[in-house]
């Protein structure tokens, strides 16, 4: 195979010959000449890797007559046409999303709702009034726009957003705490991921931490011990990912309240989420609202704008005028600013509250709340359509099963909804390469989670309309099943 490869090599037309031809050059119209090299190159490449694969037993050798045909001219332009496809589509693009963790950081967590892209739509291509006041005609604030609207729905005298809540707690820390102590229960001292621990965040806002209590329990009069002169900022922080249960406890919010008023030291809460739509009434986790620790009486609260909220990616920090301000004024608020394509997001979003249609047009919130029976009715159709294509039909096993979703992007960790999923097998693939499959061969990628030696794929992240592309990338993957790529389906009787 060796020699068979060196000669066949030589076969492949030099990329200045390619350049001259007519067809190629077509394909690869109006591109500037350092693209039109790489491209080539790329396509060539691809080639010359069958015969390295071949190498290592990882696919057979092209035979002599596919060989010349894949280097005839007709077979390299649409094969040049492929790779300037590839290398002009977006990077970052959609994908589907069967995981079944309903706000999956790693995907992307809240897809926005259609008001929310529309406004996106309208301010992002043009000018807007972002920082113009209409009725004074002069220079307006950027905050203006979401503040009022936040601040009736939660019951804030005042807002600020910024870039995330990582953002949010950073900034409050080094605006109201730096150079002095806050206080902290044991118990809080979270990490979030991505490096977002408490401890290490009050130091880089040069905040000496005071820990109190124990892991399990902290009571109000560990606070007052801990309370001195330098103490600027009392803390609560949602412990979302994770939970203490069994011997345990917390002072409630209303005394926390009580004694920071008492002490003169404001009391600061890191939400985490920021629920403003009452989940617990839908039987779904033990999730504060917004609104309820503000009526509490925390003075200042944090939270984000794309976890149960439903939103764009944004820090929002709400709760008294006076301290609202010392955050605007700090000299590191501008560093964290949001863009104007956050803020019209985060206003539509917002706005779906105000209507009282959160539940209906905020996809993360229709996701949570639907019935299994709903997901089961969509679960059963798709298995339908599914076994009924009788190219899927061939490749891949598809059968249904009962499961869990979650919420996910570090809230709720204890919230598990019931709900139904397709379970893909093929005897010709184990689920690792079907999974591989499903992430490569189609368009969108479909992700989805291994489960018993089961590609799992759970329907309730599945968003409306997006039925078709699932079947066409399941399709295409069971396409690759069945031309062998993995394995060819050789000794099969039937
Ligand atoms: C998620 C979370 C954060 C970080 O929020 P981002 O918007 O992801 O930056 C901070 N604190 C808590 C308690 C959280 O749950």
């Amino acid at each position: 195979m060796q020699w068979n490869r060196a000669l066949e090599l030589r076969t492949l037309p030099a990329v200045h010959k390619l350049l001259a031809d007519p067809q190629v050059q077509q394909a690869l119209a109006g591109l500037p000449r350092a693209t039109q090299t790489a491209v080539l190159n790329e396509a060539l490449a691809e080639l010359r890797n069958m015969w390295t694969a071949a190498e290592q037993g990882m696919a057979p050798p092209p035979s002599a007559e596919q060989w010349a045909q894949w280097t005839a001219v007709p077979a390299l332009a649409e094969r040049v046409r492929a790779c300037v496809q590839r290398r002009l589509q977006p990077q970052l693009r959609p994908v589907l999303n069967l995981t079944g963790v309903v706000l999956h950081t790693n995907l992307g967590r809240a897809p926005l709702s259609e008001r929310a892209l529309t406004a996106v739509w309208a301010v992002g291509g043009q000018y807007s009034n972002l920082e113009f006041d209409l009725g004074q005609g002069g220079r307006g604030w950027r905050h203006s726009h979401v503040e009022a609207r936040l601040c009736r729905l939660i019951g804030a005298e005042a807002a600020l957003v910024v870039n995330n809540n990582a953002a949010a707690v950073w900034l409050t820390l080094s605006a109201l705490a730096s150079g002095g102590e806050a206080v902290v229960s044991r118990g809080q001292l979270v990490e979030i991921g991505g490096s977002f621990r408490i401890p290490e965040l009050m130091q880089a806002a040069g905040v000496t931490l005071v820990e109190v209590g124990s892991t399990n329990k902290t009571r109000l009069a560990d606070y007052e011990r801990a309370i001195t002169p330098q103490t600027r900022l009392l803390v609560r922080v949602h412990t979302s990912n994770y939970r203490i249960v069994g011997f345990a406890e917390q002072p409630a919010l209303t005394d926390l309240a009580a004694l920071s008023q008492r002490c003169g030291v404001p009391l600061y809460e890191d939400l985490g989420s920021g629920a403003l739509f009452d989940f617990a009434r839908y039987g779904i986790g033990d999730e504060p609202t917004v609104q309820h620790s503000l009526q509490a009486g925390v003075d200042l609260i944090s939270f984000s704008g794309d976890k149960l909220l439903g939103g764009a990616q944004a820090g929002i920090v709400a709760g008294r005028r006076e301290l609202v301000q010392r955050l605007a004024r700090h000299p590191l608020a501008r560093a964290l600013r949001v863009d104007k394509l956050t803020l019209a997001a985060l206003d539509a979003t917002l706005a779906a509250y105000e209507a009282g249609t959160a539940q209906q047009e905020l996809p993360v919130i229709w996701m949570l709340t639907q019935s299994y029976a709903d997901v089961a009715a969509r679960c059963r159709q798709l298995a339908d359509r599914l076994r009924s294509d009788p190219a899927v039909a061939a490749a891949l096993t598809v059968a249904e099963a009962d499961d869990v979703s979650h919420v996910g992007g570090g809230a709720l960790p204890e919230t598990a909804l019931p709900t139904r999923v397709l379970r893909l097998t093929s005897r010709w693939a184990g689920a690792q390469q079907l999974a591989a499959l499903l992430r490569t061969c189609g368009e969108p990628p479909v992700i989805g989670r291994i489960g018993q030696d089961a590609v799992v794929l759970d329907v309730r992240t599945l968003l409306p309309g997006q039925d078709e592309p699932l079947l066409a990338s399941v399709a295409a993957a069971a396409k690759a099943v069945a031309d062998g790529l993995y394995g060819p389906p050789t000794g099969q009787t039937h």
